[in-house]
């Protein structure tokens, strides 16, 4: 490997030139604003009362954010999201006398699984493939058949494919059937309405990077106090202990180990930017309609979601790759970001895909020029067809 000079030949290069950065249609790290990256240029002392009122801030606002009241309460945890997932995964399961239905339909949902493997917790899934969502009816039956079963791990939005699953619906079954919900809701908390007054989860995480457009560098699990005091002990590691950072936060208002200073500031500044646009609601209303204005332009172009309409996501939307024989997905990419958009390789195993985020600093504007920049690019491929191929469709059908 030949070191580069970064602002002239690297990664910079086009900051440099362009003086400008490509969109991220991504899932995240995505784009953030001016603001929450301006916050960044000041450094702080970690158990300084200043930061310290920084992290409380952000505890009690994600505790807000879900309605979580009295009975909630909120842990930070470093570490990508998937850090904050092992952390919420082993603290809440005991070792010991648990058993774990793990909904799956998805690349995280598999990762969940990968993780109780490293845990050696005990877990029966019920695996839907690559984007079919599993249904309250059939959690009932699992439910009913194994009263063994102690816990119930679903993730929100599958970010692999997009799919919304129907949480509010299986929350009540596992209620109903007297069982404890952990909830992976990276992708979707902040955006799509998560309240505890109606789903009732024991655990739910999410990451800094996400919905709240905040960037990388940490992760967040809100949770019953009750069950935040009997994750004790539970925990195969020190760094990942939710019980042990919570009650270290509450104690000293401080973080265990080093915390990612500069990204928490900027976290905060990216909530008082979420309570500006309206909260939830008002984030939820601008993803849905670049949801929207994204998947009608890519069906007057003739591509097809993966999903039919009603497992859409407000987050990341799949669409088939063309099946004309000139249309090539690494081309494609080259072609879209040169135009300034950066979209995101597909997940599925059993048919070529792609897929377009639409959350982070994006907006109608964003939406309309990444469908010209894929217009100009098919054009350039000599691409005049951009159908699926049919056993693509067929796929889709078996969602009905
Ligand atoms: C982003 C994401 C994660 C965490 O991924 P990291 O790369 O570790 O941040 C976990 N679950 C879902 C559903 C996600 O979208």
């Amino acid at each position: 490997m030949t070191k580069q000079t970064p602002r002239e030949n690297g990664p910079f290069a086009d900051l440099a030139s362009a003086g400008t950065e490509p969109a991220l249609l991504t899932p995240g790290p995505l784009t953030t604003s001016m603001r929450t990256k301006e916050s960044m240029l000041r450094d702080w002392g970690s158990w300084d009362d200043d930061f310290k009122a920084i992290s409380k801030e952000i505890r009690i606002r994600l505790v807000d954010m879900c309605d979580g009241g009295e009975d909630y309460d909120c842990a930070l945890m470093q570490g990508s999201g998937s850090f904050s997932v092992e952390a919420m995964l082993s603290s809440f399961i005991p070792k010991n006398g648990s058993k774990t239905l793990l909904l799956m339909n998805g690349a995280y949902g598999q990762r969940s699984k990968k993780t109780m493997d490293y845990l050696d917790r005990d877990y029966v899934e019920l695996d839907k493939g690559d984007y079919l969502p599993p249904m309250p009816n059939e959690v009932a039956d699992i439910l009913d058949s194994d009263p063994a079963i102690s816990h119930v791990v679903l993730v929100h939005c599958e970010t692999s494919s997009g799919i919304l699953n129907p949480l509010k619906e299986i929350s009540d079954v596992v209620v109903a059937k007297g069982r404890k919900l952990l909830v992976d809701s990276m992708s979707a908390f902040g955006a799509v309405p998560l309240s505890v007054k109606d789903i009732p989860f024991e655990a739910m995480v999410s990451s800094a990077n996400k919905c709240i457009e905040g960037v990388p560098g940490f992760g967040f699990i809100v949770a019953k106090k009750s069950a935040l005091e009997a994750a004790k002990g539970n925990s195969h590691s020190l760094a990942l202990d939710v019980h042990d950072q919570w009650a270290h936060m509450n104690k000293t208002g401080q973080w265990r180990f080093t915390p990612p200073t500069h990204t928490v500031v900027a976290f905060l500044e990216a909530l008082y930017q979420h309570e500006e646009e309206g909260n939830v609601e008002g984030r939820h209303g601008r993803y849905l309609n670049n949801r929207q204005v994204l998947v009608k332009g890519m069906r007057e172009l003739g591509f097809e979601t993966l999903l039919e309409d009603r497992w859409l996501s407000p987050i990341i939307t799949t669409f088939f790759c063309p099946a004309h024989k000139n249309f090539d997905f690494a081309t494609f990419y080259a072609e879209i970001k040169k135009e300034g958009y950066i979209i995101y390789p597909g997940k599925l195993t059993v048919v070529d895909s792609f897929r377009v985020g639409n959350i982070g600093q994006l907006f109608e504007e964003d939406m309309n020029g990444v469908l010209a920049a894929m217009k100009k690019a098919c054009v350039s491929m000599g691409v005049d067809d951009c159908s699926p191929p049919a056993e693509a469709l067929e796929q889709r059908k078996l969602q009905a």
